[in-house]
């Protein structure tokens, strides 16, 4: 078996031939001494101005020793008695509830929002009508936070576990099998409904269960000793008990970490980022990162950028290349932005928040909310906002050199954000701590990717649902909370995971500890 790496200009063919011609000229062998090439990367290289595909593959020849494909354990049939309750079915729930299956441990799912299909019509009223349904949103329903987004999957956290077997269910409930190979793999908006909807089937069929429309609104332990301890948990009329419950209920379910802080439950502040969304023309970031040589055969560019500025590093995050924005507000009397894309990154806009840190230090004012004074925070930023607008989801807009000059901008380009953006000095909106740095990144931006600071960038307010703003803490060995047995924080909401694949390696690793 031999580790080789090749590639192709845009304009040449990538084809299984093409492939296995270059891998045969390159081991030395002909063809016919191929047994079998495993693809294990595929990037695309732009840098100097010269486009290339590049593949990193296992070539494995005649003779060698037989290539074993990449397999996870069966999920089986369920045992009754043998009851977990997951509390949220975002990608943490949902691959919590797949790794019990496959210890054949029963999951029981409740989630607060309603099936995929229904969570479409709400989230289409909340972009169109500026309904905001608080337990169906762009956060909340089946499928979390990740299901309607750009559907980014990849990490920096490849500590938490292997990627590859978070990766590798996807595909199998019907992703595209080039996500286990892209360096920078994506699903889209548009597909991943699907997917969703057969990762419930197949829980449902391996005799596990998922409650729509069941908000958890208490949890209650009963029991004299750690033996017959038992988890009553209550959601509106309905109660379910088990022994343990994963508690994963994203980093938006501000009702649960007030009912941690009312019963006297250990939760702590966190830190959490700040800022804008930026908006570009998605043809102008291709002429950026592909040297003005971009084609239609490519993909939509994307872009990572950060700068430190005032001590603080202000970066950009969630870019979604040829995609929308959407109003992620969870509940009424707050505007917040998020970004999504379709599988094709098709639209003409380019969107990523561009945030600075917050840590508990900075936040003044709130010290009365003690563990929930970030998240007091927060709300005020969003609250300010549907305030300043007169009561909607209309989002303040500037022009991204009129931000940093401080300057209210005369018009504004046109943007993908549905409940549209009215002019307005950003500067009295946002923390001034996060106004200053922002308004010195984007020139300093500039210097790594020109042409990047733009009048034709527009800057929306807010970007601040980047990470939880408070940790439900739990033991490092059995991921249980620090003091409340068998109830196992869990995922973004816990504060132990950003995104939708570490969230979902969280929920494997929990459910490995349960
Ligand atoms: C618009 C948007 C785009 C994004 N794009 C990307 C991306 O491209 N790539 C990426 O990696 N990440 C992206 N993210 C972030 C990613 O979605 C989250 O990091 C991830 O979903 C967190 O997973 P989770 O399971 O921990 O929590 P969540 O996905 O937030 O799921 C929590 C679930 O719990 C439910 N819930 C909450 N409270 C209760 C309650 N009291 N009772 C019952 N159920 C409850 C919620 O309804 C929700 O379904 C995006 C987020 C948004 C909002």
């Amino acid at each position: 078996m031999r580790d080789i790496e090749i590639s192709f200009l845009p304009q040449e063919r990538q084809d299984k031939d093409a492939i296995v011609a270059k891998c045969a000229r390159l081991c030395g062998v002909t063809k016919e001494k191929i047994a079998h090439i495993e693809p294990l990367r595929r990037s695309i290289d732009a840098r100097g101005g010269k486009i290339s595909f590049k593949y990193k593959v296992e070539v494995y020849l005649k003779g060698d020793k037989p290539f074993v494909p990449y397999s996870i354990p069966p999920y089986q049939m369920c045992d009754k008695g043998e009851d977990v309750i997951i509390i949220g079915a975002g990608p943490a729930g949902l691959f919590a509830a797949l790794t019990l299956l496959q210890r054949g441990k029963c999951p029981i799912i409740l989630e607060r929002g309603k099936d995929v299909h229904e969570r479409k019509r709400d989230t289409a009223l909340l972009s169109l009508q500026q309904v905001v349904n608080p337990d169906s949103n762009y956060c909340f329903g089946e499928g979390g936070a990740g299901c309607f987004s750009d559907g980014k999957l990849y990490t920096r956290s490849t500590k938490k576990g292997d990627i590859r077997e978070v990766l590798h269910q996807l595909v199998m409930f019907g992703a595209d099998p080039s996500i286990m190979i892209d360096a920078h793999p994506h699903i889209g908006s548009n597909k991943l409904p699907q997917i969703i909807e057969q990762i419930r089937k197949c829980i449902i069929s391996h005799g596990g269960s998922i409650h729509f429309n069941t908000r958890v609104t208490d949890l209650i332990q009963d029991g004299e000793n750690k033996f017959s301890k038992r988890w009553r948990v209550v959601a509106q009329e309905k109660e379910f008990t088990a022994k343990s419950v994963i508690l994963a209920t994203g980093h938006s379910a501000k009702d649960i970490y007030s009912l941690f802080y009312e019963k006297g439950w250990e939760i702590e502040a966190k830190g959490f980022a700040l800022g804008v969304r930026a908006e570009h023309p998605q043809q102008l970031i291709n002429d950026i990162q592909y040297h003005g040589k971009y084609i239609k055969s490519l993909p939509a560019a994307e872009y990572s950028l950060v700068s430190q500025v005032d001590g603080r590093g202000v970066f950009s995050f969630c870019m979604c290349p040829g995609g929308l924005l959407l109003p992620s507000s969870t509940a009424p009397g707050e505007v917040l932005l998020n970004g999504m894309s379709n599988s094709m990154r098709n639209s003409p806009w380019a969107n990523a928040g561009i945030v600075t840190s917050i840590e508990p230090e900075d936040v003044e004012g709130f010290d009365e909310w003690g563990p929930l004074k970030v998240l007091k925070f927060q709300e005020s930023v969003e609250r300010k906002i549907f305030l300043h607008n007169g009561g909607t989801l209309k989002a303040p807009a500037q022009r991204m050199v009129d931000f940093c000059k401080d300057k209210l901008s005369n018009d504004l380009p046109a943007t993908s954000y549905k409940p549209g953006a009215y002019s307005a000095k950003l500067s009295e909106i946002l923390p001034e701590g996060v106004y200053s740095r922002l308004r010195k990144a984007f020139p300093l931006f500039d210097k790594k990717m020109r042409g990047y600071y733009t009048s034709q960038s527009l800057l929306l307010a807010v970007e601040s649902r980047t990470s939880s703003p408070v940790r439900i803490p739990r033991d490092p060995e059995t991921l249980q909370h620090i003091s409340l047995a068998n109830l196992y924080p869990c995922g973004e909401g816990a504060g132990y995971s950003g995104g939708i694949v570490s969230s979902a390696l969280d929920g494997i690793n929990v459910a490995r500890r349960v």
